[in-house]
Order: C-alpha cells, then structure tokens, then sequence
C-alpha cells in the first residue's frame, strides 16, 4: 500500500526550499513529488492540513549508551575539569554497561530520537568491559524503534593492548557484518576515542582497518585543550601533524568537535575536507570552550553528544552559542548542519536521506507546526531556530513505513519500555558506584 501526503508545505534542507506541494510514497522510497498527488485506490492518504513535513534529521555524533545516564547520581568527587568529567563520571559509566543495558540504553536514546524527529543516529560507543558484540546490541535497540544507525566501537588504550585490540576487533566484525548487508538500515565506521587515549601504533591499525573496508575513522579530536597538549607533549607532533601521519585524517573521517584545533589544523581539515561534528550544548556542558565553526569550510554536521536527540534543541544552541561568542555564522549555515549530517549518513548507508525528492528515503517528519508569518526558503532557518521545536512533531514515517503517529509510537509499548529502563538504570548506577576511581 502507498501512502499520499497531501496538503503539506514540503521543507527541504538540502538546499533550503519550501513548496506546498503533497509527496506520493511507494515502498520505502518517495515515488512523486508534485503541487496536488491523488491518491489511488487503497492509497492511505494523508492530509497535513497546511502543517511543515521535513525529512528525517539525523545526529551526526551520539552515544546511545548515555541514555541511562540522566538523573544519574553525583559523582564520587567533583570533576574541575574536562579530564576529571571523563575520569569521575564517562569512564565510570562505560565500565559499568553490561550486554543488557547497552540495548535497553540504545532503545530508550532511540525511542526518545524518534520522539523528537530524528530518523538517523551516527552513534559511538564505549562499553570497555563488554565489548565483543556490543555493537549488535546497539543496532538491536535502534532496530526495536525502527531507526537507521551508523555505529562504531570508539577504540582506546585506556584499558591497554587487550582493551585495545577487542575494540578494533569489535569494529572489524561488524563492518564485516554490514558489508554482508545492504538493507541501508545500519553500517559501520571505525571508531577511536581521541587521539590522547590511543598510542601510535593504535592510530596505524585503525586506519588500515579505514582502508580495508574503505570508510573513515570517527574520533573525538580537540574536544579539550588536553589533546593537542598531550600530542606535543607526549607524542612528539601536533595533533593534527599526528592525525595526518597516522592515516587518521581522510576524506571520509569524521572529527567530532574540533573545539581546540590551530589555524593550521582547521586549514589541513578544509583541504582534506573531513567531516566535522559540532556539538553546542555538550561543549556549554563541559565548559571545554566553543569551536570556531565559522573557521570550517568543509561538511560541518550537528550532533548531540549523548545529550538526548532532539536535534532542534541542539540547531537552536548551536545558533544561541554562535552569538554568545560572536561567530560569523548565520541561521542558514545552522541549515546546512543539518543537512550535511544527513549526506554523511546517506553516504556511509548508500541511500538517499534529508531529502523530499523522488527516489530518497522515506524518512519523514509530519508536523503540525503551521507558520504564522510568512515562510519561504529565504527564512526557513529563522522558522526552524525561533519558530518551530521538536515539540511539532507529530507523525514520523521511515522507509516508508509509520513509526509515530499523532505522538504515539507505533512498534513499541512507551510505557513499559521505560519501566523495564528504570530497572535497567538502577542496577547500572548501582554498578558504577561499586567501581573504584581509575
Ligand atoms: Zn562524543
């Protein structure tokens, strides 16, 4: 059966275009694009009553694993500065997850993504003492909600060579398990912690492993002042001299944050062309400083960092910081984040997203956010960053298919999910306050 939006006002990203027009779905692709589709018989048509439809939004860098992590109690000291927040709260968090709480933590991020509009999460994950098949734990949870996921195992030596090849290993497997598929549901990248967790020869494998499945590494990289610190200190080069030397740097790499790099570091990054992923409000909950965006002329995506999916919270902050630190950056290069997390994510699944053209994805986003000033491609940032909120959200179709409508979550019972997250958080928490400090 297709399914017919009628009556919408089509708002395209990539590029900004606003149209009322109605979008005809057949499989889990869109079929038609036009001013008036007719539905067919058995159609089930919709009308979106004059209401915005957007494409699925898509988190360019998360970690589902800090689903369970709100509400959580204090630390055992108070972290003062980015290396203790790591050390006393992260690190504490990642030890404790079992084989259980990565799924039930990955659905309960998806569930809430879902929620807010979100149709895609470009995820790493850390899980240093469950590592072996976590990844498929991960796609399971993202798999129960319906969502798309391009996942990693974020490689460190934090917990030496052991700890470090399981986290390779874990990568390999499932980039092997992915390459075996094409369903564009779920794909792999190679993931690494930050460069001051990973010794040189870490670096080295991880890029054959990029060249070996032909994709990028996706890494933290100057989040804090302590990366390059410890690059120059401790490894003899800069970062990015590091990064570069190490094979670290390609095309399809993905740098998430980039808060700290040089001059010269943001240049090498813009003629390579890496993918940046910016995250506003995890870099305000950190106090690790703002990354000069501006700077970047390269893909530069939104992400959230593990702090939930609601990507219209996250553009509204990463407009809200821009001004705070008067960066040149305007509500249309907001825009543009979001449709570059979109690209990235198409080409690592080998689809069509963030786009409402005939032969994308049927990713979807049915609000019930009806302007109230006039609308048009010129203004749509300024709509998206002062106007709507994830709040309009009201129906979201992927692959064709309906996975909330009118608020409610079609494949799952919300209610007892959350329920069974509450055990599940309770017996993490209670882990993590048996472990001692690393
Ligand atoms: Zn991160």
């Amino acid at each position: 059966m297709a399914m017919v939006l009628q009556n919408a006002i089509l708002c395209d990203l990539d590029p900004g275009r606003v149209e009322s027009g109605s979008l005809r779905i057949e499989g889990t692709a869109i079929a038609e694009r036009g001013v008036h589709v007719v539905g067919k018989p058995h159609d089930e048509v919709v009308d979106c009553e004059g209401c915005v439809v957007l494409p699925g939004l898509v988190n360019g860098h998360t970690h589902l694993y800090s689903a369970l992590a709100v509400g959580m109690p204090p630390p055992p000291k108070t972290p003062h500065h980015f290396l203790e927040i790591l050390e006393y709260v992260w690190w504490r968090l990642d030890r404790a997850l079992d084989a259980e709480s990565i799924e039930v933590s990955a659905r309960i991020g998806a569930l809430e993504a879902l929620r807010r509009g979100t149709t895609t999460l470009i995820d790493h994950h850390a899980s240093p003492n469950c590592i072996d098949g976590s990844l498929d734990r991960i796609e399971r949870g993202i798999d129960a909600v319906g969502l798309r996921g391009v996942l990693c195992y974020e490689t460190t030596d934090r917990h030496g060579a052991e700890g470090c090849a399981a986290g390779i290993a874990e990568n390999r497997r499932y980039l092997k398990r992915c390459a075996r598929r094409s369903s564009g549901r779920f794909a792999g990248l190679v993931g690494g912690h930050a460069s001051f967790t990973l010794e040189d020869e870490s670096l080295d494998r991880l890029a054959a492993l990029t060249d070996e499945f032909d994709t990028g590494v996706h890494i933290h990289v100057a989040e804090d002042r302590c990366d390059e610190e410890d690059a120059r200190k401790n490894r003899g080069a800069a970062l990015m001299d590091r990064l570069i030397e190490h094979g670290i740097l390609k095309e399809k790499s993905i740098f998430a944050h980039g808060t700290h790099l040089t001059a010269d570091a943001i240049e090498r990054l813009n003629e390579c062309g890496a993918t940046l992923a910016h995250n506003a409000r995890s870099n305000m909950n950190n106090a690790v400083g703002y990354a000069p965006v501006d700077a970047f002329r390269g893909p530069v995506m939104l992400g959230t960092d593990g702090i939930g999916g609601d990507l219209f919270a996250e553009a509204k902050a990463a407009w809200f910081a821009s001004r705070d630190h008067h960066a040149n950056l305007t509500p249309a290069r907001v825009l543009k984040m979001l449709a570059a997390s979109a690209r990235r994510a198409s080409a690592a699944l080998g689809i069509t997203l963030g786009k409402l053209e005939v032969g994308a994805a049927a990713d979807i986003v049915v609000t019930d956010y009806r302007p109230s000033t006039p609308l048009s491609a010129d203004n749509l940032a300024g709509h998206l960053l002062f106007g709507m909120s994830s709040g309009d959200v009201a129906t979201v179709i992927l692959a064709g298919a309906a996975v909330l409508r009118d608020r409610e979550v079609i494949h799952r019972d919300l209610v007892a999910d959350r329920n069974e997250a509450i055990e599940v958080a309770q017996r993490l928490w209670g882990r993590m306050a048996e472990l001692p400090l690393e």
